[in-house]
């Protein structure tokens, strides 16, 4: 993808979490791999406001040399970092959906409650260990926390999904949101069954071969 393309993307993808109800006012932002960098969302700037041009790149050599009018949105470091450190992935996404960060306020993982969790590639979805925003401390805690990951809850904050794709880490936060939907809806009515660690090893290994990873992003 060129990198126009990739700035329309991102403004795409923000716009669709924001009609799909997934994140409230400028609280979420995306990256994308480019070049020796990432592209980024701009700090505290409306979703429906933005244009390609405003969409910030910031080279891997150093945070500080961004290109952009505005500056790169206030939860750079972990963006920067997943993308630095983990090549496997090309996007990170990150909102405050309201109900996988409910069960992150609570402190609480989404267990295997539907076997739709293999989604982030494991038995659950984790959730890392708070520390205040925009820290490098936030960083390290993520990029432990997504170890066999592509999505975990972030405590008292939100959710980080990534993937090869944005379209990819979209469905993933989606699918996150619904997952932890479901969960809360169940615990209101009884004990949720979780299905077990062979169960899920069967899930994980679907998936891998002929499941979810071979759908086409
Ligand atoms: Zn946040």
């Amino acid at each position: 993808m060129g990198e126009l393309e990739i700035r329309k993307e991102i403004i795409a993808t923000c716009l669709k979490m924001e009609e799909l109800g997934i994140n409230q006012g400028t609280s979420g932002n995306i990256s994308h791999r480019f070049k020796e960098g990432i592209l980024i969302t701009p700090s505290g700037i409306s979703y429906d406001l933005l244009k390609p041009e405003d969409i910030v790149f910031v080279p891997f050599g150093s945070k500080k040399d961004y290109i952009g009018r505005y500056a790169p949105s206030s939860e750079l470091d972990f963006h920067f970092d997943l993308l630095k450190e983990k090549l496997e992935i090309n996007c990170v996404l990150h909102n405050h959906s309201t109900y996988a960060t409910s069960m992150a306020i609570c402190g609480l993982e989404i267990p295997a409650h539907h076997y739709m969790v293999a989604v982030a590639g494991g038995h659950k979805i984790p959730c890392a260990k708070y520390a205040t925003f925009g820290t490098s401390e936030l960083s390290k805690n993520i990029i432990k926390t997504l170890e066999g990951y592509s999505a975990c809850l972030l405590a008292n904050h939100g959710v980080i999904t990534t993937g090869d794709s944005l379209k990819k880490a979209l469905w993933i936060a989606i699918e996150v949101e619904n997952l932890a939907k479901q969960y809360i809806m169940a615990k209101q009515i009884g004990e949720p069954n979780i299905l077990s660690s062979k169960e899920m090893d069967i899930i994980v290994e679907k998936f891998n071969t002929y499941g979810i990873k071979s759908k086409s992003f």
